[in-house]
């Protein structure tokens, strides 16, 4: 992962969505809503750019 596009299924529907990944939120949880459920999604960016973020929902 080198920035930029991020897709991932939401935790809580499944559908895909995409997350545009700015750099310097290496190392940041950034919470985005679903696009199809709405449902606030929490996704942790590593700062290893070899690192898949880590997704789940916020309110767990
Ligand atoms: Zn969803």
């Amino acid at each position: 992962m080198k920035g930029g596009e991020f897709g991932f299924a939401c935790p809580c529907c499944g559908e895909p969505n995409e997350l545009f990944i700015d750099p310097e939120e290496r190392g940041q949880v950034v919470v985005m809503d679903c696009r199809v459920c709405c449902r606030p999604i929490e996704i942790a960016l590593p700062l290893n750019p070899d690192e898949a973020p880590d997704v789940r929902p916020e309110d767990q």
